[in-house]
């Protein structure tokens, strides 16, 4: 396991708010990787919703605007408490069509409802994240590679896992 988490990351833009560690909640999501290899973009897993370099990604819902996430809708941007939640299992061992997927930690900040197994929350950045190699023959090299462009694209620590890794 190769492990990118670096000294070197570029630092944050000065208007970039990072948020308060004493408030953000930490959860568990799963993304879709656009822009590869050059320029890869983390992308929702279900919604293709682009999860923005430096800058909080923000929860909008079609009936509910900007106050996402409201109680009696599913709007929020969702995460999970558990990195072995029943979801990741099916996403990272039942999408043959994907030989990579992104796993990883992501703050959660603002208004968050939380319910059993994760939270809906109004505002989210990566924490840490790994390129997940799905096809046992996978090419490590691009996974590398995407991983160390992840790290310092959005100023994150990053790393290449295995799926079972994740068994
Ligand atoms: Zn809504």
């Amino acid at each position: 396991m190769e492990s990118h988490a670096g000294a070197d990351l570029p630092p944050l833009p000065d208007d970039f708010t990072v948020p308060d560690y004493i408030e953000a909640v930490v959860g568990w999501r799963i993304w879709r990787t656009t822009g590869w290899p050059s320029e890869p973009i983390l992308v929702g897993l279900f919604k293709n919703v682009l999860w923005p370099l430096r800058a909080a990604l923000i929860a909008e819902c079609d009936k509910h605007g900007d106050s996402a996430p409201v109680f009696e809708c599913t709007c929020g941007i969702h995460a999970l408490k558990w990195w072995r939640a029943t979801e990741f299992r099916s996403a990272l061992f039942n999408r043959p069509r994907d030989p990579y997927l992104v796993v990883g930690e992501v703050f959660l900040w603002g208004e968050a409802i939380e319910h059993d197994l994760g939270w809906r929350a109004a505002n989210a950045y990566p924490k840490a994240v790994a390129v997940v190699v799905l096809d046992p023959l996978g090419n490590v090299r691009d996974a590398i590679s995407v991983a160390t462009r992840l790290s310092a694209r959005y100023a994150i620590p990053t790393r290449v896992a295995r799926r079972w890794e994740f068994l």
